[in-house]
């Protein structure tokens, strides 16, 4: 079996390394971060990344340490529902999972180091790739290569230091808007069942995500997040918190007991996104996964279950072909799904974050029509769960169902 280097120890890496070491393949995993920790705020786990977490032997315990989510529900600063997106109504099997990023983290991290033929090696910071002949290495930060491998794959998130040299980038920009988050304990689990969203036009979006437990603790966790422009964070903090905790308070009342966990502006992180597309995903016996390929503003909640199908797939293509015909059907395979996630998140994004009146109100206008036509809604509600293709029926083939709690 052909070795295996892996560049990035995230989502992408962890879980495609695990899938082609239990196909028989030596991986070795190279992490940039020498301890990593469970960082991070809270992501949404979809069918589709549940389903492949089933497949890893991980959704147990992912599901045990998340909040259940039945649905999104999108309002207007003056409480009009903008969508409310169940999704039992498409089918009754499917929720989402509310999660600590640091929990999903752990738990793959956790199941790379106990696999036998995975090798992970943490504080090895990758900066270029060397082929020769059939062979291929990774060269790191000190100038040590590591290999030969038969297949590199790069999985090393949204700012690939590996992808410029590709000549296969077509886009890698930072959006101008970003989202501060904040995770609290919420004891009393006041929020619950449901990812809570309020737009006042597209300047101001506020959510709350129930997120499990948090890492190696047993006390429940809430996300807030936050919508601002890059460009205002530092106005923000020098603010102080008063005047922006009041806005908060006046959009959702509830969120009381976690502003008073907010103390000072350094506790909140913000988190900025990248767009990234590429013409090629791989080239030779290189391949882009996760992030590193196909990073996208959070809007559709689907970074982490995009990583997760990608490892899927690639793992799964490469079980009877070649590595240079594994790596044309993953690619062939991906196409589509990949295709209309970015499609549209790129297209909504700006009606959720951005400085246009115009954005705001074509939203409130629009939204709630489509939600109202069954059709519609449909089509959103599989769009949140992951495993729309395109605006057809089609959908994203799942290899297992999750089971419900
Ligand atoms: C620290 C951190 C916090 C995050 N927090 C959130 C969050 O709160 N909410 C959310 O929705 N998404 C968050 N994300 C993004 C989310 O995890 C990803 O969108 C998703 O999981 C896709 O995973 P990925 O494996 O493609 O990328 P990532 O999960 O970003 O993993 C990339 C990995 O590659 C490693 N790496 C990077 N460069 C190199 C290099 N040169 N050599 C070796 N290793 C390298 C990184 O340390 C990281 O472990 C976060 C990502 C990171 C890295």
């Amino acid at each position: 079996m052909p070795a295996i280097g892996v560049i990035g120890c995230g989502t992408a890496g962890a879980a495609a390394a695990i899938l082609l070491a239990r196909a028989g393949h030596e991986v070795t995993v190279l992490e940039r971060v020498p301890k990593p920790g469970p960082v991070g705020a809270g992501i949404m786990i979809q069918p589709t990344g549940q389903a492949v977490l089933a497949r890893l032997g991980l959704l147990d315990v992912i599901t045990a340490r998340g909040s259940r989510i039945d649905r999104l529900w999108f309002r207007t600063h003056a409480l009009r529902t903008l969508v409310d997106l169940q999704y039992a109504a498409v089918d009754p099997t499917w929720f989402g999972i509310g999660l600590h990023r640091g929990v999903l983290f752990e738990a793959l991290y956790a199941a790379a180091c106990a696999e036998p033929r995975v090798r992970v090696q943490t504080g090895i910071d990758a900066r270029a790739i060397r082929r020769d002949g059939p062979h291929t290495f990774i060269r790191d930060t000190t100038g040590a290569e590591h290999g030969p491998f038969e297949l590199v794959i790069v999985a090393d998130g949204a700012v690939s230091e590996l992808r410029a040299a590709t000549g296969t980038t077509t886009r890698d920009t930072a959006y101008p808007w970003g989202a501060l988050w904040f995770v609290a304990h919420d004891p009393d689990r006041v929020f619950t069942r449901e990812l809570y969203q309020v737009g006042a036009g597209s300047r101001r979006l506020y959510g709350a995500l129930p997120t499990g437990l948090a890492p190696r603790g047993e006390t429940p966790v809430v996300s807030l997040f936050w919508s601002l422009p890059a460009r205002e964070l530092d106005a923000w903090r020098a603010a102080g918190l008063d005047a922006w905790k009041a806005e908060v308070r006046a959009i959702d009342p509830r969120i009381e007991h976690v502003l008073d966990q907010i103390r000072s502006p350094d506790q909140v992180t913000f988190a900025r996104y990248r767009d990234v597309r590429m013409s090629r995903w791989h080239d030779g016996n290189v391949v882009f996964i996760g992030d590193a390929a196909h990073a996208t503003s959070p809007q559709l909640g689907q970074g982490a279950n995009l990583a997760l199908v990608d490892a899927l797939v690639l793992a799964d293509s490469l079980a009877t072909e070649s590595i240079t015909a594994g790596l044309d059907r993953y690619a062939r395979t991906r196409r589509r799904h990949l295709g209309y996630y970015q499609r549209m998140t790129r297209w909504l994004t700006p009606l959720f974050q951005s400085d246009s009146r115009v954005m705001g109100l074509l939203r409130d206008w629009t939204f709630p029509i489509a939600n109202a036509i069954p059709p519609l809604r449909n089509l959103m509600i599989r769009t949140m769960a992951g495993v729309s293709t395109g605006f057809t029926s089609k959908q994203l083939a799942l290899p297992d169902k999750p089971t419900p709690t």
